[in-house]
Parts: structure tokens; C-alpha cells; sequence
């Protein structure tokens, strides 16, 4: 069956935040080989490429996108061996999660709730709660757009950081087509390593707990911050964290601390936890943003933070322009508060802040 190629095809409503233009043209890929063949499609003809998972992690600018949109729609996941998972891009990443943790597999327990495809959670090593992607992924399945072919790079190529990975470095070169995972064969959670799950758990930090009860109590955790889509609660009509937290050398976050106190007064800190690298820290995003005067709620034109999550900034209207102009007010009051620049975390199609 020849793959449907449709023209202006609005994008709202391909993403959790609901805003942004047309696709100049777009179409449905249902199995690797037609990601192939359409990705392809665009390259012979130099046309820009857009790769479509869930829409939960883009922000998509009026003007739309002027390229072709290739949503992907490839099912299927297939147990190779013990414990390790083919998985085709198109699956709903959440559905896999709630699955692995029925059949008793354990190491993504703590990524319950994130929206998307798992074909996406590569692109910026999904993370929540203690958990990375990273620690499960064994190697993806990829479209090399420059060598025309399909590869296989081990998770160890990826070059997987705090929400970066190799395919944020070269946007252009590779589409996955799926991903292989290895999960422990355990009804039991990999240790705790989330202070506010494990408070809520009733444990310590490095305790296991069952895998079914560490999924519903951060779904529970989730829910309360907005962070699990619900068509009834507007905050979560967002692209989750709009900013990352900053990672930056030790003695910047002392710099940090010594403005909060000339500002806040006390003995203030910001909130600290170990950077991926020696000798730096990842300051929380959250803590910059609100005491720099940006309280939950906060609101402009359509654009607001969400009343529950001061790192998640949620829409009620249909353009972009007030969402952006939201981010980038936030971003230059922050810097201006505490000499750190926040870098937005979802992907930008056809905008800039
Ligand atoms: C309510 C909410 C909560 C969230 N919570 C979290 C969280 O806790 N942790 C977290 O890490 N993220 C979180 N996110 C962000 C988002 O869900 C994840 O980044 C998710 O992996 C994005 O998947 P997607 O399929 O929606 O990707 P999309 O938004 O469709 O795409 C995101 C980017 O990945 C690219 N891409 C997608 N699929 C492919 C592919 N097959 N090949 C090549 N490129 C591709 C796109 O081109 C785009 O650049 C949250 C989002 C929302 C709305």
C-alpha cells in the first residue's frame, strides 16, 4: 500500500501543548519500513524532515513547519531474551512501562506516567525520579540518513547525559526505528534514589520497594504536580519541564547561593544535587525560577506556569507567542536573579526564544 501523503496539516493537535501551525505536508509511517521509505522521500527531494512521535516534548511555532511531518506508527515489541526487549519507536512509551512492571520486570518502574513514544526516549535519555533510560537501554535501532542504512548503535555510542543524547547533537542524521532494552527480571524495584519517592514510599534512599507500588506512587507524585496528561486538568497541558536543570561548576553554584542571600536574605541555598561530571552541580530549575519572582500560576496572556509545577509552563490558547514570550521573560528574569541561563528542554520547530 502506497504510503498518504497529506497537505497543511495542523500540528495543535499532534502536541500536549496544543499550539503551533501546519505541516506543509505530512504522513502516518506504521512499520520501519515505511519510516524508511518516507524519511528517505524527503531526503531525495532536500526537503525538511520532522520526525513526530507523541508531540510531548515540542513546541511547534505559528508558522507551522514547512517541510514534511512524519508521525510514527510502528507497533510491536518482541522478547529476544530474558528480560530483553525489541521495541519498535511507535510504541506508547507508558504502555510498555505499565507492562513490564505487570510481567514482573523491573529498572523503569520509576518512569511511569512520562508521555510519549518510546522511540523518543533516546533523543533526550528520558529521566524521572532516579531513573534514566540510559541504565536500561542496550542499543538502538536507527535510519542512517547520510549512509542510507539501517545501523545498530549500542547505548554506549549515544553519547546519553542528562536529557542530551547523540541524536540532540546531530539532529539530522539518524531516525530511530527502535530500541533494545534490558530490564531485570524482579517484581521488585531497583533501589530508591529519589528523596521525595522514597519519602513517600516510607523508605530510604537505596531501598527497594515493589515495582507495582514505586508505579503508583509516582504516577500519585506525578498527578499532583500535573505531570501526568489528563484531558479534565489543564496543567497538564504542557511539554512537562520546560527548562532543564542548570548543571554548572561548583564554584558557580556558590556564586548562585551568595545572590540568593543577597537577595532573599538568611542563609538560603539553592537546592543541589550531583552534576554528571566531577566537581559540578544541577541546581534546581524549579527553586531559580519561583524565587525569582515567578510564583506557580503566574500568567501571561494565555501562557501561565502550571498552578502545580513551577518548571511546567502550560497553555490555554491556540498561539505559541505568548508561551514564548513566558519562557523567554522567566529565562531573563532568572539570569538577571542569579547569573545562570536556563535552556529549554523541549524541542523548538519553527521558533526560537
Ligand atoms: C506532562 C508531561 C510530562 C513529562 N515528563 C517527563 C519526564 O518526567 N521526563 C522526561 O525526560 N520527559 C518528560 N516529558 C517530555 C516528553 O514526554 C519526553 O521527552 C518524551 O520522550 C517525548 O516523546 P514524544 O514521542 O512525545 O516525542 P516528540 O515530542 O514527538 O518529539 C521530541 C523530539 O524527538 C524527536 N523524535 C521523536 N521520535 C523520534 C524518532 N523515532 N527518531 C528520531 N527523532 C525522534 C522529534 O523530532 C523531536 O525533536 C514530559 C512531557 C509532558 C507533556
Amino acid at each position: 500500500v502506497p504510503l498518504t501523503y497529506s497537505s497543511s496539516v495542523p500540528l495543535a493537535p499532534r502536541t500536549t501543548l496544543q499550539l503551533g501551525g501546519a505541516a506543509r505536508r505530512f504522513v502516518e509511517a506504521s512499520s520501519e519500513a515505511e519510516i524508511v521509505e518516507a524519511v528517505s522521500s524527503a531526503d531525495r527531494r532536500g526537503e525538511p524532515l520532522l520526525v513526530l512521535g507523541g508531540g510531548s516534548n515540542l513546541v511547534v511555532g505559528d508558522e507551522g513547519f514547512d517541510g514534511l511531518v512524519v508521525a510514527v506508527k510502528s507497533r510491536g515489541v518482541r522478547e529476544v531474551d530474558s528480560g530483553t526487549f525489541d521495541v519498535e519507536a511507535g510504541e506508547p512509551w507508558d504502555e510498555l512501562v505499565e507492562r513490564w512492571v505487570r510481567l514482573g520486570f523491573s529498572g523503569v518502574e520509576c518512569l511511569s506516567g512520562i508521555p510519549g513514544l518510546a522511540g523518543a526516549t533516546p533523543i533526550q535519555n528520558v529521566g524521572a525520579y532516579g531513573q534514566e533510560v540510559k541504565d536500561v537501554l542496550v542499543s538502538v535501532r536507527v535510519w542512517d540518513r547520510r549512509a542510507r542504512e539501517v545501523r545498530e548503535l549500542p547505548a554506549s555510542g549515544c553519547a546519553l547525559a542528562y536529557r542530551h543524547s547523540r541524536f540532540k547533537e546531530e539532529p539530522e542524521h539518524f531516525v530511530v526505528l527502535g530500541a533494545r532494552f534490558l530490564l531485570a527480571r524482579s517484581d521488585h524495584s531497583s533501589p530508591i534514589r529519589y528523596a521525595e519517592l522514597a519519602r513517600a514510599l516510607g523508605l530510604r534512599e537505596g531501598d527497594t520497594a515493589p515495582a507495582a507500588r514505586v508505579r503508583e506512587t509516582v504516577l500519585a507524585l506525578r498527578r499532583g504536580k500535573g505531570m501526568v496528561l489528563d484531558a479534565a486538568d489543564t496543567d497538564t497541558r504542557s511539554a512537562g519541564s520546560f527548562f532543564m536543570n542548570p548543571i554548572v561548576e561548583s564554584k558557580q553554584a556558590d556564586a548562585v547561593d551568595a545572590r540568593a542571600r543577597a537577595r532573599l536574605g538568611g542563609d538560603v541555598r539553592v537546592p543541589r544535587f550531583p552534576g554528571d561530571r566531577e566537581g559540578t552541580v544541577k541546581l534546581a530549575a524549579a527553586w531559580l525560577i519561583e524565587k525569582a519572582g515567578f510564583p506557580k500560576g503566574f500568567a501571561l496572556g494565555s501562557a501561565a506556569i502550571s498552578s502545580k509545577h513551577s518548571l511546567a509552563l502550560v497553555s490555554r490558547g491556540t498561539s505559541s507567542s505568548d508561551l514564548l514570550a513566558l519562557a523567554r521573560m522567566v529565562r531573563d528574569g532568572v539570569e538577571a536573579a542569579f547569573g545562570v541561563r536556563l535552556v529549554p528542554e523541549p524541542v523548538l520547530v519553527g521558533c526560537t526564544l
